[in-house]
């Protein structure tokens, strides 16, 4: 397994996320946990593996919790959208869902401000260290659920459409405790088209 590599540059999610929590994140905690999935693998049933694979797959412990660490990064730092938008004091509106991701949000919460607003408040009440994602089921229906450490939607047999980290690493040098004003920022990044061309694959 390689360490992916992010697709816009080191700083180009400012300042909703810094440069400096990007490259802890991304070249320290990301690739710890993706040496460890490596020597765990190594010589085992798992080395040739996809890693959705290995995480439905895996038994709770060290093998499960790298791996799954492993997709929740991938799909984290591959679903942001450089900010060079911002012009002065105006944040650039960033597109919403679209398509039938849009239609199903809107049939499920109403608006997309309701989606968001139960969204946070998983990402606030999730108690220690996970994860908050937008899931959906073979049937297409959405849901919002909180994942402890490693844990996440393919291990229960769902699609992983959308994650906000709230391990304190994804926001503590930038928010430091305020994991709710990380969260609320993290909208204005988010590239709908790729969530949408998860929900529809
Ligand atoms: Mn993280």
């Amino acid at each position: 397994m390689k360490l992916i590599e992010l697709p816009y540059a080191i700083d180009a999610l400012e300042p909703v996320i810094s440069a400096q929590t990007l490259s802890f994140h991304h070249g320290k905690h990301l690739q710890t946990y993706v040496d460890n999935l490596n020597k765990l693998i190594a010589g085992t049933e798992y080395e040739t593996m996809p890693l959705e694979q290995i995480v439905s797959k895996a038994p709770a412990g060290p093998l499960f919790n790298n791996a799954g660490q492993v997709l929740n990064h991938n799909m984290y730092f591959t679903q942001f959208k450089t900010h060079d938008q911002v012009v002065g004091d105006n944040k650039a509106v960033m597109p919403g869902p679209t398509g039938h991701l849009k239609v199903q949000i809107e049939k499920q919460w109403g608006t997309l401000d309701a989606f968001k607003a139960e969204f946070e408040a998983k990402g606030v009440g999730l108690f220690g260290s996970g994860w908050v994602w937008l899931q959906s089921d073979a049937a297409g229906e959405l849901s919002i659920a909180q994942y402890a450490n490693a844990d996440n939607p393919v291990a229960h047999g769902l699609k992983p459409l959308l994650t906000f980290d709230v391990w304190e690493h994804a926001y503590y040098l930038d928010y430091q405790n305020r994991r709710a004003a990380q969260l609320k920022e993290l909208w204005n990044i988010v590239d709908w088209k790729v969530v949408e061309n998860r929900y529809t694959a």
